[in-house]
């Protein structure tokens, strides 16, 4: 409080005194500070993106600068963050743990920074030689220390607050890539420095199948790998794959250290350590600069995330020389690029429609720069994650852009939501009914997904549902492909399925890559395709979650359309193998008008198909069995196998269940053969099914 009372410039005999205020300013940035190294140290729960928590520091170190008199020892600007957690043991390191110095400018200057207070340093001048530098990627993950002990591991521990870390022995273990025994001969004592990170593509799976069975995801890769190393239990540990590279030294005992960084890393690697080959060593800061543009270009390539490179000086011994300062060796700049995370406004929320009719919500942004590009919208997946994340429009939310992921808000800085802000419900939000085609919009008891029912009608799906209709063991309409159904589409020739029923040779004709001859072609397929049969046309109406088999059971069971058209989801799931799920699915597509009218107008256009198709099929001799079939038959191909088992009235199935009859194994059968033995189910070979069929 006393700084408030002294005046501007006014200077007491031992010193300048700070400005009325910023001594407030200064502890209010500290405590913001402190409370963001909890929750990212030690909590693994950080509230803002690093790119805002180095805005903060930045802030205050230059606060700091221009008053000396403010900084106090254990300001965040003087010593390395997290405080070890209570629950692991405490480590102490025998040598310090620091952090790097941050490069922020994120041009070629950062690098001759760098190098002009090296040299500065070191007191050379101008015209003394460039010096050698080691280059390497700033990997986004946990430092960790691992001991080794005439060459096995003995300890692993976090960095923690640089003097004290945390053991974290019992899951490191669980890492495959860490080396438990050194390969060759081991010094006596060797403390290898690395960082262990989760990779992207480790990262993406873990969260789809988190996503998938409505799990909580991981905010990003750092979390991932942060969070799992400090649990208690290393059950859980080992759940969450992850990986590690080694870039440096602790205490070495009995070992010849070689005399540059770049050779430590060489030995370190033929002990048996990861070490990523994307390093290099040059002279002076042009090679560094050099390198910055090389790795920037490739970022969103690489598997994992990293948020800069590291420059070092080589030779060890001028490392010494150049020694360190409170929290950061004077030899090691980290060159930054820009964030991958950046906080933003969430200004609304739109739904995209796909091409299977899955309703996306998506986030309307404030443009902002991340990843190396402005980003203005992120997804939000569907309604479990909102609901999980708490996303809400008028959130101040977090947004990720890593390599060629689309990006993400990954989280809400809740303590900056403006009041009376409500959850958001997609389905509400449109009202029930699809924003393309206005059908109505469901979302399947079992599914994430809120999707369109209008499958045939919607113009967000006419392409998919075209190739399906048109599909070989749909309607079989050779020649209807993925170009040409873009350029049907594209230029509204036709608008719903029906239309394909009503193109003509002037207008085939005039597509491009598209002779009079093909165009005749097709012609002829459509024509050819109106003779169908109940079944075929049933599964080429591309109702969700009705492939062929059950395409086969509901034209077997109702033999009329007309009469699929009017069950309910009670009576459909009479028919076998339809459940709950598959019948509200059929269910509400045949509900939806829209889909009716389509279905009305292709028969209107002339698809037609013979009735009472299959009406319990004369019971052949293979009635109620059911077959799997697996590997390759010498001589019948499998879809002869399927239709010959299905002429004698049996059915196959694509799964083994105890309710198989018969697996039918050719060569190279896999795991379903397997099964099939473990359930104690017959197997016959292709003569024995024939032998079955001739009985
Ligand atoms: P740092 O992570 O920026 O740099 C030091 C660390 O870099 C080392 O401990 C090591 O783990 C790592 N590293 C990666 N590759 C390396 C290599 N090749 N050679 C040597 N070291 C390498 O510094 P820090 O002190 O650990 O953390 C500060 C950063 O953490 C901040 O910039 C901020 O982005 C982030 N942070 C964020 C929050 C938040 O709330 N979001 C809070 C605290 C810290």
């Amino acid at each position: 409080m006393a700084d408030t009372q002294i005046q501007v410039g006014l200077f007491q005999v031992n010193g300048p005194v700070a400005q009325p205020g910023l001594s407030e300013q200064a502890n209010a940035l500290r405590a913001k500070l402190r409370r963001y190294d909890h929750e990212y140290y030690v909590l693994d729960d950080p509230s803002v993106p690093d790119s805002e928590y180095d805005r903060v520091f930045r802030e205050l170190k230059a606060l700091e600068e221009a008053n000396p008199e403010l900084i106090t020892a254990d300001s965040p600007t003087q010593r390395v963050g997290g405080a070890p957690m209570s629950e692991l043991t405490p480590v102490r390191h025998r040598i310090p743990m620091l952090s790097i110095e941050t490069e922020t400018d994120i041009t070629p200057q950062g690098a001759h920074n760098f190098d002009a207070r090296v040299r500065k340093k070191l007191g050379l001048l101008p015209e003394d030689a460039p010096i050698e530098y080691a280059a390497e990627l700033k990997f986004d993950g946990l430092a960790l220390s691992l001991r080794y002990e005439h060459g096995l591991l003995v300890q692993a521990a976090t960095r923690g607050d640089g003097e004290v870390g945390e053991d974290v022995t019992h899951n490191i273990r669980t890492i495959r890539q860490i080396p438990l025994q050194l390969h060759g001969t081991a010094p006596d004592v060797l403390e290898v420095r690395g960082e262990v990170y989760m990779s992207r593509p480790d990262f993406e799976r873990y969260n789809a199948r988190q996503r998938e069975q409505g799990k909580p995801t991981l905010v990003n890769p750092r979390n991932g790998a942060a969070g799992s190393i400090r649990q208690l239990d290393p059950r859980l540990a080992a759940q969450r794959p992850l990986s590690f590279f080694a870039y440096g030294l602790g205490e070495t005992n009995g070992w010849n250290v070689p005399p540059t960084h770049a050779q430590v890393l060489d030995a370190l690697h033929a002990f048996g350590f990861p070490v990523c080959v994307e390093r290099t060593v040059g002279l002076g800061p042009e090679a560094l600069a050099s390198f910055h543009q090389a790795i920037a270009a490739k970022r969103d390539q690489l598997p994992y995330d990293i948020d800069g490179v590291v420059y070092k000086v080589n030779r060890l011994g001028l490392q010494r020389e150049l020694g360190f300062r409170s929290r950061e060796p004077n030899w090691a700049v980290a060159h930054k690029f820009p964030a991958q995370e950046e906080m933003t406004l969430l200004e609304h929320i739109d739904v995209q429609v796909g091409r299977t009719g899955a309703i996306t919500p998506v986030a309307r942004l404030k443009p902002v720069f991340v990843g190396g590009v402005t980003v203005t919208n992120a997804t939000l997946h569907n309604q479990d994650e909102i609901d999980r994340k708490d996303v809400r429009i008028g959130d101040t939310v977090i947004v990720r852009r890593a390599g060629d992921v689309i990006p993400e808000v990954v989280s809400v800085i809740k303590e900056r939501r403006p009041p009376g802000s409500q959850a958001y419900v997609l389905l509400e939000a449109i009202g029930h009914l699809c924003p393309i085609c206005g059908s109505h919009a469901v979302r399947l008891p079992e599914e994430v997904a809120v999707r369109c029912t209008g499958g045939l009608f919607c113009a967000a799906q006419r392409k998919q549902a075209m190739l399906h209709f048109a599909s070989r063991r749909a309607m079989d309409i050779e020649g209807l492909g993925e170009k040409l159904v873009d350029q049907l589409v594209d230029g509204q020739l036709v608008t719903t399925l029906a239309d394909i029923y009503h193109l003509d040779l002037a207008t085939l004709a005039g597509l491009e890559r598209m002779a009079e001859k093909s165009a005749q072609n097709l012609l002829d397929a459509l024509q050819k395709s109106k003779q169908a049969t109940l079944h075929r046309f049933i599964y080429a109406l591309g109702i969700r979650n009705v492939g062929e088999a059950t395409a086969k059971d509901l034209a077997r069971y109702f033999g009329k359309l007309e009469a699929l058209q009017a069950a309910d989801a009670e009576a459909l799931q009479q028919v076998p193998d339809v459940g709950p799920v598959v019948a509200r699915s059929i269910a509400e597509f045949f509900a939806e008008e829209h889909n009716r009218e389509v279905i009305r107008k292709l028969i209107d256009a002339g698809v037609q198909w013979e009735e009472g198709e299959g009406q319990p099929a004369s019971s052949g001799k293979l009635e109620g069995k059911t077959f799997v079939l697996t590997g390759t038959l010498p001589t019948m191909s499998r879809e002869e196998a399927k239709e010959r088992i299905e002429a004698a009235g049996g059915k196959v199935s694509g799964s083994v269940s105890k309710k198989t009859s018969y697996v039918v194994a050719g060569s190279e059968a896999g795991s379903k053969l397997n099964k099939a033995q473990e359930l104690g189910l017959s197997i016959l070979d292709e003569a024995g099914l024939l032998g079955l069929l001739a009985e």
